[in-house]
């Protein structure tokens, strides 16, 4: 099969979060299986040199955008089998961020429109288009509606959910200046939903298919709880919704490759996991020692990954117990205040890094104890699967992914890969933390643990088979 995808992140080149962690390794795997896949991304000019050096233009484009000639280049970077599509446009993506800006909507809205030009101008046409949250969620619309794409209407169509909290809700009029649509389209509650235009509703009606990023996701999206008001038309969908378990690229978080980490390991020859814990101390300027339980969290700091729990618990544990902790983290402000106080209440015991460094995550993963993941809601999630990969044991939340992935330790069977709290259970999360820290200092059980965390297949292989499988039922 030729497949497209089109997303607004992907690693190595342009991340925030996990949905780039997922566009830099899905396309690798399913051209491993034998397809031909091109990925198509904004070219943000916060590319690094290292890559954006290597990129070769290949043509320029033009198309009316809000009443006006657009142009725009199209640079082309082949890696592990996969044809990476950059599109440059100075006004929209020679930006500092990835998101975040006042014009989002307009910035992705010319996203959106470049992504059909380029494949309007191929070749070889794809047999499918899959797209991947809001940005790119109009793709589809604009596939089946726009006259421009009436040669390309009959491609099919998938769209991944990666979080349901981001939709891309704006105004009618925003909807009519960027998209110059008839506003039957709003009005007739085709791209409308709840008063504002949506732009992951309008993709979730128009797609062939949609998948959620882990089978338990799928399901709670359905319910009021999880479902972010949308799940009432998610529910009409929901013969045609998928839940397929996200991966991590094994390539690149690797213990015994990685170059970004102080010492190599692997779950033979654990001492150098030794060695990064005490870079980290040496970083964080915190008492090197080995004998303490170094907790870590790398997360952008937003409502749901839980720092409200955290608040609770982690001032009580830092008082009483002997532990570090250690975060990598940048989002909302009030978050941010909090760790530094805390950093500030307890200088001998945590440190904080805000901002976003792929090198020191890196470290970190490899060189903590426990990571700590109390998310009230987790569409998948990466960290904890990275984590494991390194021997370094997830506390996490029972809930969407983490419940698909992380597996309480059972000391009689010596099973299990990390420790679970259930908020709706109201199992608080000081409790699975307090159980993990006890198994610490039990090196039998928590060498069980570690290893068999290190030992989970987290690789794609599986999962691009299963999107395989999906691309392969609608063409
Ligand atoms: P989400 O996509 O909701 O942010 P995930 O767990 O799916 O959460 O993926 C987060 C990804 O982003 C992981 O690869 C994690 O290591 C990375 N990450 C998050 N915050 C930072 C940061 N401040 N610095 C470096 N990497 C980060």
């Amino acid at each position: 099969m030729k497949i497209i995808m089109a997303a607004a992140e992907c690693a190595p080149f342009a991340k925030a979060g996990g949905l780039a962690d997922v566009i830099g390794a899905l396309p690798k795997e399913l051209s491993r299986l034998g397809h031909e896949v091109n990925v198509i991304v904004p070219k943000y000019s916060l590319i690094s040199e290292e890559y954006a050096s290597e990129f070769v233009r290949k043509e320029s484009l033009e198309f009316d955008f809000k009443g006006l000639p657009e142009t725009f280049g199209v640079f082309e970077y082949e890696h592990a089998g996969v044809k990476f599509l950059f599109v440059e446009n100075d006004k929209y993506f020679q930006r500092d961020q990835i998101y975040g800006q006042a014009d989002d909507s307009e910035r992705y809205a010319f996203f959106n429109r470049a992504v059909l030009e380029i494949v309007l101008h191929q070749k070889k046409r794809a047999d499918l288009l899959h797209v991947h949250d809001w940005h790119t969620a109009m793709v589809p619309f604009l596939l089946k509606e726009d006259e421009r794409y009436t040669s390309i209407r009959s491609m099919k169509t998938v769209l991944t959910i990666h979080n349901l909290q981001f939709q891309g809700k704006f105004s009618k009029d925003v909807f009519l200046e960027d998209f110059e649509m008839a506003a039957r389209y709003y009005d007739d509650g085709i791209v409308e939903w709840r008063g504002s235009f949506n732009s992951l509703k309008t993709g979730i009606s128009y797609v062939d298919k949609v998948t959620t990023v882990s089978p338990t996701y799928r399901d709670e999206i359905l319910t009021d709880f999880y479902g972010e008001k949308l799940n009432s038309f998610l529910q009409e969908r929901q013969q045609d919704l998928v839940g397929i378990l996200n991966g991590i690229d094994t390539e690149v978080y690797n213990p015994a490759t990685d170059l970004s980490i102080e010492h190599e390991f692997d779950a033979m020859s654990m001492e150098g996991k030794l060695v990064n814990k005490r870079a980290i101390q040496r970083r964080a300027g915190l008492p090197e020692r080995g004998d303490v339980p170094l907790l870590t969290m790398i997360s952008r700091l937003s409502g749901q990954k839980g720092i409200d729990v955290l608040e609770e618990v982690l001032p009580i544990l830092l008082a009483e117990e002997d532990l570090q902790f250690v975060l990598l983290g940048s989002g909302e402000d009030q978050y941010e205040q909090f760790f530094r106080k805390l950093a500030a209440d307890f200088p001998d015991k945590v440190y904080i890094h805000v901002g976003f460094d792929e090198a020191f995550a890196h470290l970190l993963y490899a060189g903590a104890d426990i990571f700590l993941m109390p998310s009230h809601f987790e569409p998948c999630g990466l960290s904890q699967l990275i984590s494991m990969r390194y021997g370094t044991v997830p506390v996490a939340n029972k809930t969407g992914g983490l419940k698909d992935t992380v597996v309480e330790y059972d000391e009689q069977l010596k099973a299990g890969n990390g420790f679970l709290s259930d908020f709706s259970q109201s199992q608080p999360f000081g409790l699975a933390l307090a159980r993990a820290l006890a198994f610490y200092q039990q090196p039998e059980h928590w060498e069980a643990v570690k290893t068999n965390g290190m030992k989970g297949d987290y690789s794609w292989s599986r999962s691009a088979g299963e999107y395989a499988k999906l691309y392969e039922r609608i063409i």
